[in-house]
Formats: C-alpha cells, structure tokens, sequence
C-alpha cells in the first residue's frame, strides 16, 4: 500500500510535511518547524505522529521537537551534531542509514553545505525525496556553514 504524504504551511513562509504508513498506521514528520500546525494536520487525519525526521539544526525546523514528543511520545531522528546541538534525539543517522517510519524505509543522505550536518530523506518505493534547505525550487539552499563546493 501506498504511502500518504501531505503537505501544509507552517510559520510564515516554510512548509511542513507528514508522511503516513496505511498498513502500519505509523506517521512522521519531515522536520518540525511549530507543533501546531502539524497537529492540527494529524488531526484532520486521524494519525498519530509516531517519528520525526529531522533534516538539520535551523529553528524552523526544530522549533515544534520538544511539544510534539511531550505530545506523542514519538521517536525523534537527527543529523550527528556538528555545528549546533538538537536536543530531544532518540536516533541520530548519517550517510548510508536506513531509518523505518513503520513499514516505509527512508534512505539517509548526507546533504551539508547549508549546513555541516544537513541530511536529506529518500523514500524509494514512494519516489520521494526530502532535501529540506538543500534544494529550493530554483536553486541550492543557502549556504551558511559549508561553502559552495560542498553544496554542489
Ligand atoms: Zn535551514
């Protein structure tokens, strides 16, 4: 069965994404830039956030972590520390690592160059890629850390 993905905006000007497993009711989200605009997706629904894919350190993509796991007791998945700490990690992944969102396999890709420990998220058997700040609709994201050889 098929994986449902749905996307919705959060703060003022990012996007939030959930992924949801059908066979195994297991559901992540992509980041977490604020709690509320993620539950109120899972609400309408009716999944339960069960992991977080965190793609890098930037606020808002962390800034929802903490209420979301008081809330759900979910799993949380991030980039090894290089630059700055996130907290409330249960799972840190790198280069090569395959992370399970129940019966979906995410294929962890190292992507620094926006920022030293950007990670990026492929589902194959869905065709889909999360490359959060790694990629923009015309361009590379913007390079705070790394430099510009490291992005391409
Ligand atoms: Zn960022």
């Amino acid at each position: 069965m098929a994986a449902e993905i749905r996307l919705f905006t959060c703060l003022t000007d990012n996007f939030g994404y959930l992924i949801h497993d059908p066979a195994t009711k297991a559901t992540a989200s992509i980041d977490a830039p604020e709690a509320a605009p993620i539950i109120k997706a899972l609400e309408r629904e009716g999944w339960t956030l069960t992991d977080i894919l965190i793609t890098h350190h930037h606020h808002d993509h962390v800034g929802g972590v903490a209420e979301l796991k008081q809330k759900y007791n979910c799993r949380v998945v991030a980039p090894h520390d290089k630059a700055a700490r996130i907290a409330n990690v249960d799972l840190r992944a790198g280069q090569g690592d395959v992370v399970k969102v129940g019966g979906l396999l995410a294929r962890v890709l190292e992507t620094p160059g926006h920022t030293l420990d950007h990670i990026s998220y492929v589902f194959d058997s869905e065709k889909a890629l999360f490359a959060a700040d790694t990629l923009f609709s015309i361009g590379c994201g913007r390079v705070f850390e790394g430099d510009y050889p490291m992005m391409w």
